[in-house]
Formats: structure tokens, C-alpha cells, sequence
């Protein structure tokens, strides 16, 4: 017989102590949403707790892990995994009520092997607190999304994270060695094998998103902290031949900790944060012959970014929303702006090596139009590249809406993936990108699109409308809906048409390990679509019978 609530608290009770436990208002409200644009539209409409948690845990160790796992697996009740909560898609909403456990309490660092440059973490340790302990070592872990202060270890780990070096050193996939998982029904089990090289099945829960288990601890790579590092900002007149560079400084086997593309809107607003240098990055470098040559037409490019260089500020005021509410203009009219677009690049490492790498990515960048804008612009991304902050944008509390999305493809087909999200977005939202995350044979693109409806109602279906005709552009151009954000709630209904029949596969391996379907409902699989009795009905404990 299932527990009463008031019988599932006090057993969830005495495993976390009275302290690790609440069911308070407050606690149930703070819960029910993550950084998901479309919950603070939830807020607009003063709906602050559409899905709260029955009640939120905070456990100290992988067997008070385990112990709660077991007891709502017996129960029949929703686990949902919580790390920092910066998820954007929804991973975290309580969609069916249920036990949020929150990991922020298992943040032990319990080991740096120096020889093999390995270390092991608890997954509820905080991304700057694990990157300033491996500082004070000597090592990095080369992972910086912009969202590190805010967000964990499990979380990286469970949405695929990606950050603002990978295209050095990988995302968070191609760090991590080896996880420990506890599974639905409390078993603990450790992919660990020392051996590189050796069969892996890490790969099996990276990316689950909580739906396969709760990541508790995890084995990953360091490095040393780099000896020197460049950084150097380039202009291109067109976008095709920017992206064209960054296909070639990649395919010479260059590996700069960061290649950053700015679509001319993107290049404003990214440089908008230094006004000088974004005058200087769009005349070319403040040269005062080059200046001469550019003539008239890079004189008013200069004068234009000038003025439109304080739209960028603007993003975050009032003066915008009525911007935001014709969508085309703005579009049009950045669409036909005679402004350049900014990359940047940056290489680590060695000092000869780094100084050698550079010289390599300038020929590459020089041979295909670029202009060296030297390294200020550079060192100014450097600088502000954590601004885009963990507070949500004021956009919202002016009744405006602005999401990101990160796509990805192959090299020969991201101009067509990014003009088909460009047009499918063009009439509905302001929409704006930058390339990077880039690979020897692809490159991810990140969209940010914002809108403003005077009504809230109007405003969550103008949302849901953009999403689903972004994702119909993204799936339509053979793109990737996710490339570091993860799917969670909101991407969910896209996965069918980008993944077929390996999906199939997906909720076979869901339900041999949840066979309950506890953990984190409603997130990453789509719901089945089936005739036939669901694999859990005939055999509801197949993990015993695998003798797990
Ligand atoms: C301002 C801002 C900037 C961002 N920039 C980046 C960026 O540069 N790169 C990037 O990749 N992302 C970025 N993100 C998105 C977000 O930070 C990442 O998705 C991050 O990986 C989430 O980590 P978290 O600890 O906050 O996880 P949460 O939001 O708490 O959870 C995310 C998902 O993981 C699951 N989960 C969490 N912990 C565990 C665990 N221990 N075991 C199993 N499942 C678990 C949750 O159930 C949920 O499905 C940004 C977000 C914000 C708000």
C-alpha cells in the first residue's frame, strides 16, 4: 500500500534530518520554476506556482541519495534533479508534483591526482567555487559557460553543457571520465574505469537531463593552467566569408580556446558594451591610413554604429519595447545596416605554441578578408563575457520576452540553418546571432529573440508560436534543436522528428531503469506514442530482474 504524504515526509525526514527538508510555501514556490523564459511569462500572468514540488530536499551524501530514491521509487513519486536551477528549457518544473532534490549540498572536491590530471567532485558543487579550487592547484577544467557562478557540476553534466572555451577543450561530454549514478530504485552504480581508452558507459546518462538517475559524484580531465593567452578581434565585411575563415582556422587543426562570430546586429550589441571599440571594430582598427582608404561609406559605417551602438545599451529599457513590438522594422532595418561583423579569437597555452597559433589563425583569417582589429576587442569579450549575468533580464518586467536558442549543424549547411531561423523568426521577434562552438565540421549558432506584447496571455502564445516555428526552421535545415541547453520541457515534442526510431531505443532504456517512471516526468523523451501496453505494464521490475 502506497504511503499517505504526511507518511512519505516523515520517512523523506528521517533520512535527510529536519533541517534538509521543506514543505514551506516559500521554499515550494522558489522551486516550481527555473531560468526558463516562458515561467517568468507564467509570472507576468501572476501565475508564480503553476507546478510547485510536494517538497524540496537538500541530502549530504550518495546513500541519503539513495535511501530517497528508494522510498518515492516504493511510493510511486516524481523525483526532480535541481543543481543551480539555470537551466533555460525547463528541465526543473515540477510538471507532476513531486520531490525536488536539490544536489547543492554534495559539493566535496574529494581528490586532485596531479599525475594523471584527474580529479573527482560532487555534482552539487558550484562551477567558479570547482574552477577557483582547481585554480589554487594549478589546473583548470577548461569549462566556461556563462552561467558558471550560477550553475553545478550535475547540471553541466546532465544538459550536455557547453562552454566559452570548447572549442579547445570540448564540452562538458568530452571531460568528464566516469559518473556516479543512483538509479530510480536507489541502486548505486559508478561507470568508473581508470583505463583510457577503455569501453565507457558514462556517455549512457550524460545528457539525461535526470531522467535516468541522479548524478551524484563524477571522475573528470584537467588541465594545466595555460602559461599565456592572446586574444585578437577581426572584422569581415560578410558574414559568408567570416564563416568561411572560421571553417578554415579549424579544418588547419587550430584549436583557439575561442572563435566567436557576430552576426552585424550581434556585433553592435557585443561591442555596444565598449562604445570607443565598437567605433574603432566597425572604421577597422583605428588605423588613420586605413581610415583614409576606407573612405566615405566606412566613415558613415562609423557613424552609424555610433548611433546604433546605444541600442545595444538600450536592450535592457523601455525605449526598446516599442522596437520590440514591430519585430520586421528592426529586422529590416539591421538586415540592410552597412556594418561589419566582429570575430574573435583567442589561443592559450605554451607562449611559443601560443604565439605560434596565432600567427597561423592570422594568415587563415587574412587570406579570406578578415581585417585585424588587434587585441582589444578582444580583451574587452575577455572581460565581459559573464555579463549577460544570472538575473533575468529587465526585458521581462516590461512586459517583453527574450529567449536564446543554440543550434547546431554541419559546415555545409549553417547559412541555410541560419537563414531559415532568421526568416521563420523575421515577422514574429527582434532576432539576432553569433556563431561559435566551433568543430572541425560544424559550428553551433546561438539565436536571441525577444518580442513584447502588451497582454501576458498574448505574449505566452506569441512565445509558443516563435519556438514552434524556429524549431520546424531548425529540424527543416537539418539542425540540432540542442547543442548545449539541453531539451528539458520545451524541446521535448521536437525530439520525434530530429531523432526517428532512436528514440524508441531512449524509452526502452527509460523504462528498463525507471520502470515507474519516477524520475524527472515529462522532461527530454516525448510521451509515447504506442497502442500496444507500455513495457513497464508487463514487467514492472525489470531492474531487479537484471539484478540491479
Ligand atoms: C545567464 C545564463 C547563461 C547561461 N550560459 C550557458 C552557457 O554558456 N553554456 C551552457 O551550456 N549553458 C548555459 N546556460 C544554461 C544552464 O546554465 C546550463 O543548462 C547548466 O548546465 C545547468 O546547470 P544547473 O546546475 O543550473 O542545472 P539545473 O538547471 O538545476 O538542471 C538542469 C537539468 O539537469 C538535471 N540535473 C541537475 N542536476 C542533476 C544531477 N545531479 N543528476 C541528474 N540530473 C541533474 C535537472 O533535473 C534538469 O533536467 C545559461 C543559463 C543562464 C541562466
Amino acid at each position: 500500500m502506497r504511503p499517505s504524504q504526511s507518511e512519505l515526509l516523515e520517512r523523506l525526514g528521517a533520512i535527510v534530518g529536519p533541517d534538509a527538508i521543506s514543505t514551506r510555501v516559500p521554499d515550494r514556490i522558489a522551486y516550481a520554476t527555473d531560468f526558463w523564459p516562458k515561467t517568468q511569462i507564467w509570472k507576468q500572468l501572476g501565475d508564480i506556482e503553476r507546478f510547485p514540488p510536494d517538497c524540496v530536499v537538500w541530502p549530504r551524501s550518495v546513500e541519503e541519495v539513495s535511501r530517497i530514491l528508494a522510498t518515492c521509487n516504493d511510493a510511486g513519486v516524481p523525483i526532480v534533479p535541481y543543481g543551480g536551477g539555470s537551466g533555460v528549457c525547463g528541465g526543473t518544473v515540477p510538471v507532476h508534483g513531486g520531490v525536488v532534490i536539490d544536489m547543492k549540498r554534495m559539493r566535496a572536491i574529494r581528490g586532485v591526482d596531479d599525475v594523471s590530471s584527474t580529479f573527482e567532485a560532487e555534482a552539487g558543487i558550484n562551477g567558479q567555487h570547482l574552477e577557483d579550487h582547481l585554480n589554487a592547484r594549478g589546473l583548470s577544467l577548461g569549462h566556461f559557460p556563462s552561467s558558471i557562478m550560477c550553475s553545478t557540476l550535475g547540471g553541466w553534466l546532465a544538459a550536455r553543457s557547453g562552454g566559452q572555451f570548447s572549442s579547445r577543450y570540448g564540452k562538458i561530454e568530452d571531460m568528464v571520465q566516469s559518473v556516479e549514478v543512483v538509479l530510480a530504485n536507489g541502486r548505486v552504480i559508478d561507470t568508473r574505469h581508470r583505463t583510457p581508452g577503455a569501453p565507457d558507459w558514462t556517455q549512457l546518462f550524460v545528457g539525461s537531463e535526470g531522467t535516468l538517475g541522479v548524478i551524484t559524484s563524477a571522475v573528470l580531465k584537467a588541465h594545466p593552467l595555460p602559461a599565456s593567452r592572446r586574444l585578437r578581434g577581426w572584422r569581415f565585411r560578410q558574414l559568408k566569408d567570416a564563416l568561411r575563415a572560421m571553417r578554415a582556422v579549424m579544418q588547419a587543426g587550430l584549436r583557439p580556446m575561442v572563435l566567436r562570430l557576430y552576426d552585424p546586429f550581434d556585433s553592435l550589441i557585443a561591442l555596444g558594451k565598449e562604445d570607443d571599440t565598437a567605433a574603432e571594430a566597425q572604421r577597422g582598427g583605428g588605423s588613420p591610413i586605413r581610415e583614409a582608404i576606407s573612405g566615405v561609406a566606412e566613415r558613415s559605417r562609423a557613424q552609424l554604429s555610433r548611433l546604433v551602438a546605444p541600442i545595444g545599451k538600450a536592450v535592457k529599457r523601455r525605449a526598446l519595447i516599442s522596437a520590440l513590438s514591430a519585430p520586421p522594422v528592426v529586422n529590416r532595418v539591421s538586415a540592410h545596416l552597412p556594418v561589419s561583423c566582429l570575430l574573435i579569437i583567442g589561443f592559450e597555452g605554451p607562449e611559443a605554441v601560443t604565439d605560434a597559433d596565432m600567427a597561423a589563425a592570422t594568415r587563415v583569417l587574412t587570406d579570406h578578408g578578415g581585417s585585424d582589429l588587434g587585441a582589444r576587442p578582444g580583451e574587452a569579450w575577455l572581460k565581459k563575457r559573464y555579463s549577460v549575468g544570472f538575473k533575468q533580464t529587465k526585458m521581462f518586467e516590461l512586459g517583453a520576452f527574450v529567449d536564446t536558442m543554440e543550434v547546431a549543424t554541419t559546415w555545409d549547411r549553417l547559412t541555410t540553418l541560419h537563414d531559415a531561423v532568421r526568416a521563420a523568426l523575421t515577422p514574429h521577434a527582434f532576432i539576432m546571432a553569433h556563431f561559435s562552438h566551433a568543430y572541425r565540421e560544424g559550428c553551433s549558432i546561438y539565436f536571441t529573440f525577444g518580442a513584447h506584447k502588451s497582454d501576458p496571455k498574448r505574449a505566452e502564445q506569441h512565445y509558443e508560436r516563435c519556438w514552434e516555428m524556429a524549431t520546424d526552421a531548425v529540424l527543416g535545415a537539418g539542425g540540432t534543436l540542442s547543442h548545449h541547453h539541453g531539451v528539458g520541457l520545451m524541446k521535448r515534442h521536437g525530439m520525434t522528428r530530429e531523432h526517428g526510431a532512436m528514440l524508441r531505443v531512449g524509452h526502452a532504456l527509460k523504462h528498463t531503469l525507471d520502470p515507474r517512471g519516477i524520475m524527472n516526468p515529462g522532461k527530454l523523451l516525448p510521451d509515447e506514442e504506442r497502442a500496444e501496453p507500455s513495457r513497464a505494464s508487463i514487467d514492472p521490475n525489470p531492474l531487479e530482474r537484471a539484478g540491479l
